[in-house]
């Protein structure tokens, strides 16, 4: 790369983007050049604060000088090889996964749709191995989210997103989140697993009762049915526990990660017990770049400082301190529905259509989300403090203020 190369000018950019990148989001009109820490820095140098990290993957910050220099280090050790031989970090990785929660095994892929897709297929087999064929459905909940490849597309429970790619994945059934009559009506001899997010994150971050778990728990073990937990967006510190399920306590027998598990390099993972894992034998599953030795030296350190104790006291201490500052925003502002969430995923619920929202606090050079399309999301860096909440919040004021004329 020489000295010489011309940085493009963000119009210049979003317009060649739009020449040649498939159309299939719906981007912001923001071209970003540079990150660090909770900021961002656009094209013409123009700094945000960002309350999204990349949808709840950079947790870290951006480009923290630590993590910066594992990447460099491993890169010059080695970057891949093949899961036809053995590294060192992969075994150090799915070690330090496997010894802080109900798991004892690791499938490594490269997202959630993966880490989801390789979940699905294990509960097949697992339930294929003890039932024999036409075991195969699963339950998912409306309003999920578990990825966009053909199986997990079909898993999700959202028309808009499986319009146009019928015919879906055979077995899944949809039924209301939180809802635990919902789950038992819909069990039958054809179903071998429930999938669920402990909380919601694109459905509009919405936690479900503290019994619900517990009430799935009960219903998977008397119908011998596993028990799926997604904590792609929720898990690795981002409710304040390690997992989300920490908080209830209560485990499934499948949980799948990704987002910040490597701070923003591609990794996913699925983490099962040693009984449910036996039925996967060499050659039922795998991956071309799944857990490379660069991702999971990257990993084992994120991993190594998100699992701290005093890094997940703080993220519950920021967590609640910013969901008080939200709820006396809704107190003053009566088109704030509801707050919700835990720990550092957060969401207020407008009685309309939060996009231009979004698009406001932008201007004023802060970043946030729109779900659900009236859930205003906040998924900061895990590392914010109160000085970063204030400004978010003062933003939103400005922001709340205007539309209040
Ligand atoms: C983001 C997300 C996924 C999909 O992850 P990708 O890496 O985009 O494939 C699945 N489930 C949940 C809960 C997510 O938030």
């Amino acid at each position: 790369m020489g000295d010489e190369k011309v940085a493009m000018d963000s119009q210049n950019l979003m317009e060649q983007s739009r020449n040649h990148i498939c159309q299939t989001y719906n981007r912001y009109n923001l071209a970003l050049a540079r990150g660090s820490g909770c900021y961002l820095w656009d094209q013409e140098g123009r700094q945000y604060l960002d309350f999204l990290a990349g949808i709840a993957v950079c947790s870290l910050g951006h480009c923290p000088r630590e993590i910066a220099q594992v990447m460099y280090e491993q890169a010059q050790q080695l970057v891949h090889v093949s899961n036809l031989y053995y590294t060192e970090p992969q075994v150090r990785l799915a070690e330090a996964l496997t010894n802080s929660c109900f798991a004892d095994k690791v499938f490594f892929c490269n997202s959630g749709a993966e880490a989801n897709e390789a979940a699905i297929k294990l509960a097949r087999k697992y339930s294929r191995k003890g039932y024999g064929p036409g075991r195969h459905g699963i339950i998912t909940m409306k309003n999920s989210f578990h990825g966009r490849t053909l199986a997990t597309l079909s898993a999700t429970g959202q028309q808009k997103i499986q319009e146009g790619f019928e015919p879906l994945v055979d077995g899944f059934r949809y039924v209301e989140f939180d809802n635990l009559d919902a789950v038992a009506e819909a069990i039958d001899k054809t179903v071998c697993a429930v999938l669920v997010e402990p909380i919601q994150g694109e459905g509009g971050v919405r936690v479900p009762d503290s019994k619900y778990l517990q009430g799935l728990r009960e219903l998977c073990t008397s119908h011998d049915l596993l028990l799926i937990y997604d904590e792609i967006q929720v898990g690795m510190g981002r409710t304040g526990k390690l997992f989300s399920h920490q908080h209830e306590g209560v485990t499934p027998d499948i949980m799948t990660l990704a987002k910040a598990l490597a701070n923003g390099m591609p990794i996913g993972a699925m983490l099962t017990t040693d009984k449910v894992a036996e039925a996967f034998s060499p050659g039922s599953h795998a991956s071309t770049f799944g857990g490379t030795p660069l991702v999971t030296a990257v990993a084992l350190e994120v991993f190594r400082q998100i699992s701290a104790a005093s890094f997940l006291e703080q993220v519950r201490r920021v967590g609640e301190y910013f969901q008080q500052r939200l709820l006396a925003l809704a107190e003053k502002y009566p088109f704030i529905k509801e707050v919700r969430g835990r720990g550092l995923i957060l969401g207020i619920e407008l009685d309309f259509p939060g996009s231009e929202m979004v698009r406001q606090c932008q201007d004023r050079g802060v970043l946030i989300n729109c779900t659900a399309e009236k859930v205003l999301r906040f998924l900061p860096p895990l590392i914010v403090t109160s000085t970063e909440v204030d400004r978010l919040i003062e933003t939103l004021e400005s922001v709340f203020r205007q539309k209040d004329k």
